[in-house]
C-alpha cells in the first residue's frame, strides 16, 4: 500500500501531535505515523506542568522560546477546546518552586535573578517567605523555608491535551496511522518515502518528532538528534478534596482530585522500572512540603523516559541536504506544545525555521 500526503510527521507523542495539528490547521493534508503503545513515550508519563520558571537559566534563547509558548498557551487551549469540546483542565494559575532549606532558597533566588536578566524584566517572579507561601498553599509543613512564585506558570492534564490535539488533527482531515514504526526514509522525485512494515508513505514535507526514536531516524535525512533517555518517576494519590489551587514542583493536584507527586531525574538507560528507593525520596519531599499527605493513599506509580539532549535544551533543525525535512526533540513537550503547534508548524509549512530557533540547532554540538 502506498499513500501520499503534503506532510508526514513521524511520532504521535506530544511533539508530533502538536505539530501535526498545526500543519493540518494550515490546510496541509497530513499523516502522523506512530510506532504504537509499546514504544517509549514520554507523553504518557509526564507531570503536566506548563512551566517557565526553571527553563533556560543561562540560555536566553530557550528562556524566550519557553516564555513565548506560555504566552500562546491560553489561546491554544481555548482553540483546542472549541474544536473538540474537550476540557484540557488547563490553568495559567502561576506556580511555586518549593525550597526546603535556606541554601535551596538562596540558590533559587539567584536562578530567578538570572532568568529576569535574560528577559529584560519580562520574566516576573516573587521570592516568597514561608509566611507568604502559607497564605497561598494551605497545610505547609515546618520544613518549608519559602519558594519562588511565577505567574507565567500553569498546568494541564497532559492526557487530555494529547487527546484534544489528536482529535483536532483528525477533524481537520489528518490521519493517524498506528503500529507504523518507520524504519526507512528515502527520496523519490523530490518527495520523502517512508517505509513501515505494512505500507509506504510519501510526502513532500517530513517532520521527525519521534522522541527517543529521533536519534536513529535523523541521520536518514542528514540531521543529528543526539537524544538520550532520562528516567522520571511519579506517584499518584487517591482523589482528595481540592486543597491545592496552584501547582508546585513536588506536588500538583489534578482536576479530578488526585495528587501527582514527583518527579525524579535518573540516568538509567531504557530501564522503565519504578524503584522503592526513588519513590521514597519523592514521597519524603512531598510529605515535608505537605505533612498531611502522609495520610493519603498512593494508588498508582509509574516511570517514563524523558527525551533529553546533551545540554537539556530543545533541538530544532531543518535539513540542508534534504530540503523539506525537519526534526524536533525536547524534554518539555507539554510546556512547548503551544509554540510547536502555532510557531514551529508554521515554519515547517513555510519551509524555513525562524531566527529565534537558530541557537537551538544541533549544530551547537559541532565543536
Ligand atoms: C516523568 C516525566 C515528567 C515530565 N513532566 C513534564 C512537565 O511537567 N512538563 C513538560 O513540559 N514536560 C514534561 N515532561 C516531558 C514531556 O513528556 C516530553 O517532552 C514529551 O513527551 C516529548 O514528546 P515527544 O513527542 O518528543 O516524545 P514521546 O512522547 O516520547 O513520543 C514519541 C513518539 O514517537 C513514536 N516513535 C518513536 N520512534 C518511532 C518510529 N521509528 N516510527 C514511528 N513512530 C515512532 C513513539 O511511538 C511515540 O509515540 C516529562 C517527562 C517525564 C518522563
Amino acid at each position: 500500500m502506498k499513500a501520499t500526503y503534503d506532510a508526514v510527521i513521524v511520532g504521535g507523542g506530544l511533539l508530533g501531535s502538536a505539530i501535526g495539528f498545526g500543519l493540518a490547521r494550515r490546510g496541509l493534508r497530513c499523516a502522523i505515523l506512530d510506532e504504537g503503545d509499546i514504544a517509549y513515550r514520554a507523553a504518557r508519563g509526564n507531570f503536566g506542568l506548563v512551566w517557565v520558571q526553571s527553563k533556560g537559566i543561562g540560555f536566553p534563547v530557550y528562556a524566550d522560546w519557553t516564555m513565548r509558548s506560555s504566552e500562546l498557551w491560553p489561546e491554544f487551549a481555548e482553540d483546542l477546546s472549541e474544536r473538540t469540546g474537550l476540557s484540557l483542565h488547563y490553568a495559567r494559575s502561576g506556580g511555586v518552586d518549593i525550597c526546603l532549606s535556606e541554601e535551596e532558597f538562596k540558590e533559587r533566588a539567584a536562578k530567578m535573578t538570572t532568568l529576569t536578566s535574560h528577559q529584560n524584566g519580562k520574566f516576573r517572579h516573587e521570592m516568597l517567605s514561608r509566611s507568604d507561601l502559607a497564605a497561598l498553599l494551605p497545610g505547609l509543613g515546618p520544613d518549608v523555608v519559602g519558594g519562588s512564585f511565577s505567574p507565567h506558570d500553569g498546568h494541564v492534564n497532559p492526557l487530555y491535551l494529547m487527546r484534544a490535539m489528536q482529535q483536532a488533527f483528525t477533524r481537520l482531515g489528518g490521519e493517524i496511522i498506528v503500529d507504523a514504526r518507520v524504519h526507512e526514509i528515502s527520496r523519490a522525485g523530490g518527495d520523502f518515502v517512508l517505509g513501515t512494515k505494512r505500507q509506504s508513505v510519501t510526502a513532500a514535507k517530513l517532520v521527525l518528532a519521534a522522541g527517543l526514536g529521533n536519534k536513529v531516524l535523523a541521520p536518514m535525512v542528514g540531521l543529528d538528534q543526539p537524544v538520550h533517555p532520562l528516567k522520571g518517576q511519579i506517584l499518584v494519590s487517591e482523589r482528595l478534596d481540592n486543597f491545592l489551587k496552584i501547582p508546585t514542583t513536588p506536588v500538583r493536584q489534578t482536576g479530578e482530585g488526585t495528587v501527582l507527586i514527583g518527579n525524579s531525574h535518573e540516568d538509567a538507560g531504557f530501564d522503565l522500572r519504578s524503584t522503592p528507593g526513588v519513590m521514597k525520596t519523592i514521597a519524603d519531599r512531598a510529605r515535608r512540603t505537605f505533612p498531611w499527605l502522609a495520610r493519603a493513599r498512593i494508588v498508582r506509580c509509574w516511570s517514563a523516559l524523558r527525551v533529553m539532549t546533551p545540554d537539556g535544551l530543545p533541538i530544532y533543525d531543518r535539513s540542508e541536504t534534504m530540503p523539506g525535512a525537519f526534526a524536533a526533540s525536547c524534554h518539555s513537550g507539554v510546556t512547548l506544545a503551544a509554540a510547536h503547534s502555532l510557531d514551529f508548524a508554521n515554519y515547517v509549512a513555510e519551509g524555513t525555521l525562524g531566527n529565534e530557533l537558530t541557537g537551538l540547532s544541533a549544530r551547537r554540538f559541532d565543536v
